[in-house]
């Protein structure tokens, strides 16, 4: 098929991730015929997550899962899809203004399909968005730090009154922090990087050189749009709904969403039928909403500082309580497109 991918961004772009691709996500590359693509660039094997609240600390051990910088793996994506034949047009904002129809400056774009990938700022369609109230707002930073603290292969996960940091080493040695906070935290905190260092110490972590960093936040992030398809188009990944990122699973959605939404889209090239519409609404809340139901249900009941404090507390004495979560959030997707 001919396949046109449109960006406004021009690459490497800055994205606020925490960068790390669970056993899940590998899965669903896997499932696309990309999974030796980690391996190509590099990328970090994770064992274990260090989940640090009120001074103490406790370790999970992870079934497997990478980190890497989105620098490498956006651009290891892009290469991926120009070698298949998609022509790549970036630093072009655009958007739908009719059906099968996209518009960009003064150029329009005639597609039988139109997939929606357009992330949380993404406003392609005229589908409203629904922003959770009291949500998160996520910001992040890549830094270049030898704090012997932070070691390759574990993610550092930081919880506090405000909301969460989590630190990780990338493929080329710097050291990646996420965050999503309480917008009220980073108010009183006066800065971005000010309320991470809060969190750290609540945390009880050391503190790596966050404040000489260029952070960059992001709205509020547990959002879903009225609508994830319509006549002539589907969305997918954070466009097509996102929950904040306690559990690190966005790309798992996204790249899990891709793959189930591609047998769809193909027929939808052949003939549209309003009746795809319907079909990728159930199959996206099948494959992506439910997990997203269980993040959204974990992040609420961590937002207590003692069910936080609780829980490092448990883990401690009975390290094997995380198992069958991790187990959950791991486990592959099962579904006609994998
Ligand atoms: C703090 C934080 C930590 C996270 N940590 C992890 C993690 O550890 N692991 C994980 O799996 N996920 C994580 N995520 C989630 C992950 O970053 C996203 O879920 C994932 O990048 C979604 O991919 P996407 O392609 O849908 O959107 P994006 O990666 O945001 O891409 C959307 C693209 O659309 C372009 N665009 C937008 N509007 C237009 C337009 N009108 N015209 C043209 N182009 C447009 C943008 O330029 C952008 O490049 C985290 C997110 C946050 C906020």
């Amino acid at each position: 098929m001919k396949v046109l991918l449109l960006d406004q961004a021009t690459f490497p772009r800055r994205k606020v991730c925490g960068c790390c691709l669970n056993r899940h996500t590998l899965s669903a590359l896997a499932a696309a015929g990309l999974g030796d693509l980690p391996a190509k660039f590099g990328a970090v094997p994770l064992h274990s997550t260090l989940l640090a609240a009120g001074g103490r600390t406790a370790a999970v051990r992870l079934p497997g899962g990478v980190s890497v910088s989105r620098e490498a793996f956006d651009a290891a994506l892009m290469d991926v899809a120009r070698a298949a034949g998609v022509t790549v047009r970036t630093g072009v904002r655009v958007r739908m203004t009719a059906p099968h129809t996209l518009t960009a400056g003064d150029d329009v774009i005639r597609a039988r399909v139109v997939i929606d990938a357009t992330g949380l700022n993404g406003r392609l369609t005229d589908s409203d968005i629904e922003v959770r109230p009291g949500s998160r707002i996520g910001a992040g930073t890549v830094i270049t730090t030898d704090h012997a603290f932070y070691q390759p292969g574990t993610i550092y996960m930081a919880t506090g009154r405000g909301g969460y940091v989590g630190l990780v080493r990338l493929e080329d040695g710097r050291l990646d922090a996420a965050a999503a906070f309480d917008a009220g935290f980073v108010r009183d905190a006066g800065s971005l990087p000010t309320a991470a260092e809060r969190t750290l110490h609540e945390a009880g972590l050391p503190l790596p050189e966050l404040h000489a960093a260029d952070w960059k936040g992001t709205p509020p992030l547990t959002r879903r749009p009225t609508s994830v398809a319509g006549p002539g188009w589907f969305a997918v990944g954070d466009a097509a709904g996102y929950v904040e990122p306690f559990t690190g699973e966005g790309m798992a959605w996204a790249i899990a969403g891709a793959v189930a939404l591609a047998p769809i889209a193909a027929r939808a090239v052949e003939r549209w039928d309003d009746s795809l519409a319907a079909e990728w609404v159930a199959v996206h809340r099948s494959i992506v909403g439910r997990r997203q139901a269980v993040c959204r249900l974990t992040a609420r009941v961590l937002r207590s500082p003692l069910a936080c404090r609780m829980l490092v507390r448990g883990l401690r004495v009975l390290p094997g309580l995380a198992n069958p979560f991790v187990r959950a959030l791991n486990r592959p997707t099962s579904s006609p497109g994998i």
